[in-house]
């Protein structure tokens, strides 16, 4: 039997007077094939050591630690430690860190693998009201990730791994694919989670590109200028930048030198533009000093 297994969920929650707490983004998973699935897209070995964050009661820990050289997971609720101790306490290759994902020292963290030099994966249900917090924080890390398995909602996914053109594409799609490639490897239904959320899930595959995939002067400058592009999705670039930038006569003319020599037509709208189209725009803008 598995921790996964309902009639054990249901156990060791009852055995520990465990009661959900919504505000930590709680619903955990209780299908062993999902499970499996998770792992076997992530490709876990005994040659990658995982980074977990949100273990709940263990039911994705115990798939990875029967699979990974070692598993360090993150857990913000003191209540589920005891828990943990008791459903994972056979495995010496996990490790239970009682602490906020966004506050830990990661780079002091990943010092305490037994094999710090293997190469290392994120896989996670994520606490859904910080999914893209959790994210931008780990890839934005100096810490080497290969690559990030992660659960969130399925529309996140979606805005996350969207190409141009498409109504899901935003900043967030080239925050996240300037560093990494991004596929949804499937789709979880609600009804697999205890409790059930309102919405359905979907696993995200993300594998860290050798290099980030366009060149800039400037990464934070570069996002700053997608932002701006998507703040009012259906008006064309160029007012998203007077909006952003300012009207003046002189700024509308360095603006309009930068659109040209990044060869990108102001009536456009933001969606049209793909990541080295941006990245173009941004070092142009950076260099009329805008
Ligand atoms: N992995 C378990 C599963 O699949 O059944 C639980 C996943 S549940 C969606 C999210 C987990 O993340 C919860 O255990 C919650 O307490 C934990 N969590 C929420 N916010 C966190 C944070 N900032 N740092 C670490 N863990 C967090």
């Amino acid at each position: 039997m598995r921790i996964a297994d309902k009639t054990v969920t249901r156990a060791v929650l009852e055995r520990h007077g465990f009661t959900f707490k919504k505000s930590f983004g709680q619903n955990f998973l209780t299908d062993t094939n999902i499970l499996q699935k998770i792992v076997d897209t992530a490709d876990i070995d005994r040659h990658v050591n995982v980074i977990e964050i949100g273990p709940g009661i263990g039911a994705l820990t115990e798939f990875l630690a029967e699979n990974a050289a070692e598993v360090m997971a993150f857990e913000i609720d003191d209540r589920l430690i005891p828990i943990l101790a008791d459903t994972l306490g056979r495995f010496d290759n996990v490790t239970v860190v009682n602490q906020d994902i966004l506050k830990t020292d990661l780079q002091m963290q990943i010092q305490n693998f037994k094999n710090p030099d293997l190469p290392i994966k994120v896989v996670a249900n994520l606490p859904y009201y910080i999914t893209t917090p959790i994210l931008m924080h780990l890839i934005e890390s100096k810490i080497p990730f290969s690559e990030f398995v992660v659960m969130m909602q399925r529309e996140v996914a979606d805005r996350i791994s969207a190409e141009p053109n498409t109504k899901a594409y935003g900043s967030l799609s080239i925050a996240v694919q300037y560093y990494m490639i991004a596929k949804v490897a499937f789709i979880v239904p609600s009804t697999v989670f205890v409790p059930a959320p309102n919405v359905d899930s979907a696993i995200l595959k993300m594998v860290r590109r050798e290099q980030p995939l366009v060149q800039v002067q400037d990464e934070d400058y570069l996002f700053r200028v997608s932002k701006a592009a998507f703040v009012h999705r259906r008006k064309t670039l160029w007012n998203n930048l007077t909006s952003h930038f300012g009207k003046s006569e002189e700024i509308k003319e360095k603006l309009e030198k930068a659109l040209e020599l990044a060869d990108i037509q102001p009536s456009i709208r933001g969606e049209a533009l793909s990541i080295p189209d941006f990245g173009r725009l941004a070092d142009s803008l950076k260099e009329m000093e805008l």
